[in-house]
C-alpha cells in the first residue's frame, strides 16, 4: 500500500477491547470520528500547502444530480472539508430530469479539466439513471471516491490505489485510536460495493490481517455471529440492528449506518445498550460520516501528488 495514500500500518502497542474481553468492566470508549477527521484534514493541508508552493492548486468536484436534501447535506460538508484544506472546489448540479448523456458529459468535462485532481459523483442518483455508468465514466486517475471498477480491481490485487473513501475512513479511525485489526476477529455486517465489501477485503489485507467474516441480509442467526467479533462493523442501513445482545464484551464496535429518523441521525447500533458492553464504540453522528470525507480529501491530494510527481 503507497504512503502517497497514508494507509494505516497497524501497531501493535496499542490495543483496545481485545479478544479476550479486556475492557468489559468499563464503559466503552467513543471513538471520536470528528477529532480523528481533524487529525487527517491538518495532514491533508499540509501537502496541499506543499503542492501550492510549487503552483499547484489541489482541486476537488462533486457531481449532484436532483434535490435530494441528504445528498445536498453530504455535498455541501465535502465542500466545507475541501474549502478547510485549502483546496479549490468545484460544486456542479444538474437537474432530476437531467439525461444518463448528460450526466456522463459533465463527467467527461470534469475528467478533461487541469482544474480538477479529484471528483465525487453523488449517489445514489435519482430513478431511471445509472450511478454504476456514473462512476464508470470517472477517470480513475480522479476516482476521490475509490469506486471505479478498476480501483476496486486494484484493491483486489491489493495494489496502491485510490480506496473506497468510507472504508479507508474506518481503518484510519481504528489507527487513529491505536487499534489494530491485526489478528482480530473481524465481522463486517452488509455487502456492499460502497462500503461492506470493500471493506472485508481491505481488512483482510496482507498489512492489515484480520480474520473476516461478512455478514448479510441473509446471514442466519445474525447476533450469534456479531457476538463471535471483536472488532464489529456494521453497515446495513437498518438502525438497532445490532443490541448489546450482539456484542462481545469488550469489542470494538464500527457503527457505519447512518438512517433519519425522529430523533435525528442515528446509527445501526443501539449505543447505549452496547456502549455498555462493548470495550470501544463509534458515535453517529461524529463517529464514521467526518472519516469518509476527510479520506476522499486524501484521495484528491494523493492524485494531485501523483499528477506533480516533483511534490511527492
Ligand atoms: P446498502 O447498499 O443498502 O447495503 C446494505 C447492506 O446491509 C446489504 O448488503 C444488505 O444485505 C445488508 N443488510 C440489510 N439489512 C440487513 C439485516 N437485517 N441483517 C444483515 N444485513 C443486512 O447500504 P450502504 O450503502 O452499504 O450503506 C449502509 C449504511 O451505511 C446506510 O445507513 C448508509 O447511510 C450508511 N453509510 C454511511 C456512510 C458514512 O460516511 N457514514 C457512508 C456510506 C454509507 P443484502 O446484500 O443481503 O441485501
Amino acid at each position: 500500500m503507497g504512503a502517497a495514500y497514508g494507509y494505516p500500518h497497524p501497531d501493535p502497542s496499542h490495543r483496545v477491547g481485545a479478544a479476550d474481553g479486556e475492557g468489559a468492566a468499563m464503559p466503552a470508549q467513543v471513538l471520536s470520528g470528528r477529532e480523528a477527521a481533524a487529525a487527517l484534514e491538518a495532514e491533508v493541508a499540509a501537502r496541499v500547502a506543499s503542492l501550492a508552493g510549487l503552483g499547484k492548486r489541489v482541486g476537488l468536484a462533486t457531481l449532484l444530480v436532483g434535490d435530494d436534501q441528504a445528498s445536498q447535506v453530504y455535498v455541501r460538508n465535502k465542500h466545507a472539508a475541501a474549502e478547510r484544506a485549502g483546496m479549490a472546489s468545484f460544486d456542479l448540479t444538474l437537474p432530476a430530469d437531467a439525461t444518463q448523456d448528460r450526466v456522463l458529459s459533465v463527467v467527461a468535462d470534469l475528467n478533461a479539466d487541469p482544474r480538477v485532481d479529484g471528483m465525487i459523483v453523488q449517489l445514489p442518483l435519482p430513478g431511471g439513471l445509472d450511478g454504476t455508468a456514473a462512476v464508470r465514466a470517472v477517470d480513475p486517475a480522479k476516482d476521490a471516491d475509490g469506486l471505479h471498477p478498476y480501483n476496486l480491481g486494484l484493491l483486489m490485487l491489493g495494489e496502491p490505489g485510490p480506496r473506497p473513501a468510507t472504508p479507508s475512513g474506518i481503518l484510519r479511525l481504528l489507527q487513529h485510536y491505536g487499534i489494530d485489526p491485526a489478528g482480530r476477529r473481524a465481522v463486517v455486517v452488509g455487502r456492499s460495493f460502497l462500503v461492506g465489501r470493500p471493506l472485508a477485503v481491505m481488512l483482510g489485507l496482507k498489512g492489515v490481517d484480520a480474520t473476516v467474516v461478512a455478514a448479510h441480509s441473509r446471514t442466519p442467526d445474525l447476533a450469534g455471529i456479531t457476538r463471535t467479533a471483536d472488532l464489529l462493523i456494521v453497515a446495513a442501513g437498518r438502525p438497532g440492528l445490532v443490541g448489546a445482545d450482539g456484542v462481545q464484551p469488550g469489542a470494538v464496535v464500527v457503527d457505519v449506518g447512518t438512517n433519519r429518523s425522529d430523533e435525528g441521525l442515528v446509527g445501526d447500533v443501539d449505543f447505549d445498550e452496547v456502549a455498555a458492553v462493548a470495550g470501544a464504540i463509534t458515535p453517529v453522528p461524529g463517529g464514521v460520516g467526518p472519516m469518509t470525507i476527510a479520506s476522499l480529501l486524501a484521495n484528491t491530494v494523493a492524485a494531485a501528488e501523483r499528477a506533480a510527481p516533483a511534490a511527492g
